[in-house]
């Protein structure tokens, strides 16, 4: 076997202003990485469907799917053919070359889809990201350069980028990152009685906004689905004012509401829409999908990606629309998400003590609890119970189910969560 060179990078340098010897021998396993996760100690070694296992062979039933991400389960053998047939072929090339791949990802999109056009990228923060530069190219293409105001909604999370940051409702994540970029507002379209009014949104939609940008169901903020009656006034008031409706599906697409995607639950359609998460089914891809009116700015090398698009990852992706377009397939999240509602919602009216409310759509619920850390708690208790959950905020608990969960499955989930809210009723504040 031919010996691997040494890189000269490995080679340590004489002297350096900032190493310290913790920064080249890591003390604990995984402090080599930045703490911004901080260290989970539970980890996984094989999934199938609905299960992951740990390297001691404990199972456990997750209704995480790696924040909505796993769709079809870990390890879909149709991915995983799909995945492999394509890593034999060809894995990269660049977008200067044709990308068949890619092509046909994108084809297959907008005909699923409202889209005429798409643009393939590696994540959702990537997606938002080509999405703010084509609503304002849009408009100066148009000659109107000066609309380029983002509107978006409080709670609302797009993505960890500065312009995915600044759209984001939620001046928690923007802490110490310095100043939001120019041109982002956020708007609480709650009234006084918690209900969502177009009116916030209209008072501040002048010439200078370029575009409205919606989570149809907030993830990260709650668990929150926007009402499809407001939705459509957003849709109208977008068309009234010249405005590009902007929907971010990057959680609550690809089948995660029962639907394709979320927004036809409200018969609208969007001009521009951001995916990804369940797009790839554990694969890092996403899209930005448009209008061909309001892709006219995307001209060539006004945006662009190294890795976007790559065969491998639309091969997968190609794959993940297989099953969610196989007869039957959303008919069935559906009436299974349906099981797992009833459920929850039986379970809120049993322990009104501890559980307040459930929301969401299909398989995105939120369970809300009555403490304001019992998301926290339930996380936890029900790790214990062998199963995975996240929570979205600490009185949240948010269930995102592989779309190919069982019904034994949703029914010992269930009951793991009527077990866990027995437990947090005894836990002391
Ligand atoms: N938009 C929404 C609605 C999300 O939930 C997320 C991630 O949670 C993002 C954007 C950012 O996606 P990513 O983490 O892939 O960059």
């Amino acid at each position: 076997m031919t010996a691997i060179p040494a890189s000269p990078a490995t080679a340590a340098p004489a002297t350096s202003p900032v190493a310290s010897p913790a920064s080249t021998t890591p003390a604990e396993p995984g402090s080599a990485v930045m703490d911004l996760y901080g260290h989970p100690t539970l980890g996984f070694v094989r999934g199938r469907g609905s299960t992951l296992w740990t390297a001691d062979g404990t199972a456990y039933l997750d209704l995480a799917s790696g924040i909505a991400v796993c769709g079809l389960g870990h390890c879909h053998p149709h991915l995983v053919a799909a995945l492999t047939a394509q890593a034999q072929s060809l894995w990269h090339v660049s977008n200067l070359y044709r990308v068949a791949a890619q092509e046909r990802l994108a084809t297959r999109l907008t005909a699923a889809t409202f889209a005429d056009r798409g643009f393939i990228c590696n994540s959702g923060t990537e997606a938002i990201e080509a999405c703010i530069k084509l609503a304002r190219r849009f408009h100066h293409v148009a000659g109107r350069p000066e609309r380029v105001r983002i509107l978006t909604i409080r709670h609302a999370f797009h993505g960890r980028t500065f312009g995915a940051l600044s759209a984001t409702g939620n001046e928690k994540y923007l802490a110490g990152c310095g100043p939001r970029a120019a041109g982002f507002e956020t708007v609480d379209v709650l009234d006084a009685h918690g209900v969502a009014s177009i009116e916030p949104l209209a008072a501040r939609t002048d010439e200078t906004v370029a575009a409205i940008l919606v989570e149809p169901v907030q993830g990260e903020g709650g668990v929150r689905p926007l009402p499809p009656a407001w939705l459509q006034q957003v849709r109208r008031l977008c068309d009234e004012r010249g405005v590009l409706l902007m929907l971010d599906e990057v959680q609550c697409g690809f089948g995660r509401t029962g639907r394709l995607f979320a927004h036809e639950h409200a018969g609208i359609t969007p001009d521009v829409m951001a995916v990804a998460k369940g797009m790839g089914g554990g694969f890092p891809v996403g899209a930005c999908l448009a209008t061909e009116a309001a892709a006219a700015g995307m001209t060539q090398g006004a945006h662009g990606s190294t890795f976007g698009g790559n065969p491998l990852a639309c091969a997968v992706a190609d794959a993940v629309m297989d099953v969610l377009e196989s007869p039957g397939f959303l008919e069935g999240v559906a009436t299974r998400a349906e099981r797992l509602r009833r459920g929850l919602e039986s379970l809120v009216a049993r322990h009104p003590g501890v559980l307040r409310e459930v929301r969401g759509m299909g398989f995105m619920q939120g369970l809300v609890t009555v403490r304001p850390d019992g998301a926290t708690h339930m996380r936890r208790l029900l790790q214990e119970l062998g199963l995975l959950v996240v929570t979205a905020g600490p009185e949240v608990v948010r269930l995102l189910p592989p779309l190919v969960i069982d019904e034994p499955e949703i029914d010992r989930a269930l009951a793991a969560i009527e077990e866990a809210a027995a437990r947090l009723a005894t836990l002391p504040e």
